[in-house]
């Protein structure tokens, strides 16, 4: 038994899906000739799975700072902020962050990842409960594997099923933190922030929302599903990660609550890592400028976001519950979907298969993100590839849940 053997079932379910055509986990770009196009395999590709909200990575203001900060500061810091000190666009992130969402306190983290797994798993303690939704992303998942806090799971977007759980342990005399998302990764339904805020008041628990997805998409002036509903002040800690409508890397949390920064030196995915390069830093500063100049972009979002998904709908296909930036087509069996990824991807149409155990309810999906900076003509396109290739397989018919308009 070598130590690798565990993986064995793991193997043959990776080969089956790289088998059958090109293998999704190792897609190869030979160029990105703008937010929405790049090459691949030598040919024009329309790029509908990259989380590239606002299509700011192609911005030029964005790239001569990230030049600017190269040429000044070198290539990276070779160490964490606390071994090897912060530089001065660390800490003018973190006062602009904070200042973006009207809060006292910001911690930028060298990715999204490790600023949920930080912030989370030092937060809650051994005398805590840490209250997670169902469907939590892998990094939230893996900060309650790094707790000694007990961990109690909800039904997906259910505070109905929250409050029964807290009631149960209400006389429990540790803190309690409830943690949930704005849009979910993978159907791109959002959470029912309302109703968690007011579970959240009732049970006088504190409250955490990954605004990953939603940063810079929904909210008047973008900072999330917290102000698109109205709940800021309910939310203790908002989450969020540059890596999708900031079009860089790195993440963050801010907070009021005070002596948050203590974190710095309790936190360990904060402290043992190196910390952003400062060109990473600089072409975030911007971005976060150019989202709050330009409020048309999310405008934009939405127009497109509207426009794949009625149009995938009423090809009747299956997608998500709300409209927003993901959209996710649902197939009915693993094998469909990646025959279906297979030849969207030849027919120049790149996105993300997302399949069990990977995905809520173990749905085998065609998840793809939209962009602000997509034509109507690439959404166009997609449309009618996702039809092209639903005749050319003869398994519309299986698809349809809806009836075609
Ligand atoms: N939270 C959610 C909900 C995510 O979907 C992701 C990444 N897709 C992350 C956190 C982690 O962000 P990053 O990729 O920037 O590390």
């Amino acid at each position: 038994m070598t130590i690798l053997a565990k993986y064995t079932k793991l193997r043959e379910h990776y080969h089956r899906i790289a088998g059958a055509g090109r293998d999704p986990f190792t897609v190869k770009f030979d160029a990105m000739l703008s937010p929405t196009e790049g090459m691949l395999n030598g040919r024009r590709t329309i790029l509908l799975g990259t989380n590239n909200y606002l299509g700011l990575t192609f911005d030029q203001s964005c790239i001569d700072k990230g030049v600017e900060a190269l040429k000044s500061f070198g290539t990276g810091t070779t160490g964490s902020r606390i071994a090897n000190g912060s530089y001065d666009g660390h800490a003018a992130l973190e006062r602009e962050l904070a200042k973006f969402y009207g809060r006292e306190n910001c911690m930028v983290f060298t990715t999204g990842y490790q600023a949920n797994l930080g912030i989370i798993s030092t937060l809650v303690g051994k005398d805590d409960l840490l209250f997670l939704d169902s469907d939590s992303h892998a990094s939230i998942y893996d900060a309650a594997k790094m707790t000694p806090a007990q961990v109690i799971r909800f039904r997906h977007n259910d505070p109905e099923d929250l409050n029964k759980r807290l009631r149960r342990v209400a006389d429990h005399p540790g803190n309690k933190l409830v943690v949930v998302e704005g849009i979910y990764s993978m159907l791109g339904d959002v959470a029912p922030l309302k109703e968690f805020a007011q579970v959240k008041r009732e049970n006088g628990v504190y409250l955490l929302v990954d605004e990953a997805h939603s940063m810079g998409v929904l909210g008047e002036t973008g900072r999330g599903l917290a102000q698109e509903v109205g709940v800021e002040d309910d939310v203790d800690f908002i989450v969020g990660t540059f890596s999708k409508s900031l079009g860089a890397v790195g993440g963050f949390c801010v907070s009021d609550l005070p002596d948050f920064d203590v974190l710095r030196v309790a936190c360990r995915p904060y402290m043992f890592t190196a910390s952003l390069p400062p060109s990473v830093i600089a072409t975030c500063l911007r971005s976060l400028e150019r989202m709050q100049e330009e409020p048309g972009l999310r405008t934009k979002l939405m127009a497109n976001s509207k426009r794949l998904y009625e149009g995938l709908r009423n090809k009747g296909f299956q997608v998500g519950p709300d409209v927003n930036p993901i959209v996710a087509v649902s197939l009915p069996s693993i094998e469909l979907a990646i025959t279906f990824w297979n030849r969207l991807l030849e027919e120049g149409l790149y996105l993300n298969l997302a399949l069990p155990p990977a995905t809520p309810n173990s749905q085998s999906l065609l998840r793809t993100s939209v962009s602000a900076a997509h034509t109507t003509k690439q959404i166009d396109t997609a449309i009618e590839l996702f039809g092209k290739v639903a005749r050319q397989l003869n398994v519309q018919p299986a698809l349809v849940q809806t009836a075609a308009e």
